[in-house]
């Protein structure tokens, strides 16, 4: 799916979230969307999940504008988001949340199939399918939550902080399996405070600074920045 941005605009009462964000994400590509905290990241993937209004210009997915359509449209359209602090649902197990995740769908072989691809992506979850969501680990949460996000077929994905608060060794996982999915043709929008996994996995950086799209360009220039180094990847 190719994702464009046009002009957008996101407010919370009389705080501005993002301003005139115009950027293009191609169709079977990751973009590393960084940026400090606040600086709009989270706003920017819940405007395109249409969890929040947008106060000025339009998103366009494949060429539709989604301005009409809510969250559970969006889904159906092939958007799907893994949130910022992952959102399962805490007394049901692994497994159903990851049901739950495919429910615009029929229940059927196609589900199933992708339940077991899930289990492949991250085989620690398979071993704690029958566990209670709040009963894993951090690192298996976030796993759950994006695997969520998969059973619903996304053809774009959103990803929030996936690596947030994640052990090292886990966090190595987790970036495999997002190269893996994003293998198998899926773009995928990534946004991280930890920008040199993000720019490491995306084709594409955008810097976020206060709302407004500071910088774009190919992740690898991004990642040779001086400026960027200094200001997001902590080095000197
Ligand atoms: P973080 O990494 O902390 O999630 P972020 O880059 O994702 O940061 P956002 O969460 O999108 O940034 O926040 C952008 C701005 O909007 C910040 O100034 C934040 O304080 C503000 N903001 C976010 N959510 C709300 C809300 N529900 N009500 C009011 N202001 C909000």
């Amino acid at each position: 799916m190719r994702l464009e941005l046009d002009s957008v605009g996101l407010r919370y009462g009389p705080v501005t979230a993002l301003s005139d964000v115009t950027l293009t994400v191609a169709t079977g590509t990751t973009a590393a969307v960084i940026g400090a905290n606040g600086a709009g990241k989270s706003s920017l993937l819940r405007a395109i999940a249409g969890l929040e209004p947008l106060a000025a210009g339009r998103i366009v997915a494949d060429g539709a504008d989604l301005a009409r359509l809510d969250t559970e449209a969006r889904i159906r359209l092939g958007i799907a988001l893994s949130p910022e602090g992952r959102r399962l649902f805490p007394e049901m197990s692994a497994a159903d949340n990851l049901r739950a995740g495919a429910f615009t769908r029929r229940a059927g072989p196609a589900v199933r199939r992708d339940l077991d691809r899930v289990y492949t992506l991250f085989p620690r979850l398979a071993e704690r399918r029958a566990s209670l969501a709040r009963n894993l680990s951090g690192g298996e949460q976030q796993m759950c939550a994006i695997g969520r996000a998969v059973m619903s077929e996304p053809q774009l994905l959103l990803l929030d902080e996936p690596s947030l608060g994640l052990a090292p060794k886990v966090v190595g996982d987790m970036a495999r399996a997002i190269a893996t999915i994003a293998a198998s043709g899926v773009t995928v929008l990534l946004a991280e405070q930890n920008s040199r996994l993000a720019l490491s996995l995306a084709q594409t950086g955008h810097v976020f600074e206060a709302g407004r799209l500071a910088r774009s360009g190919p992740a690898a220039a991004l990642l040779n920045d001086g400026d960027v180094l200094r200001a997001y990847l902590g080095e000197e």
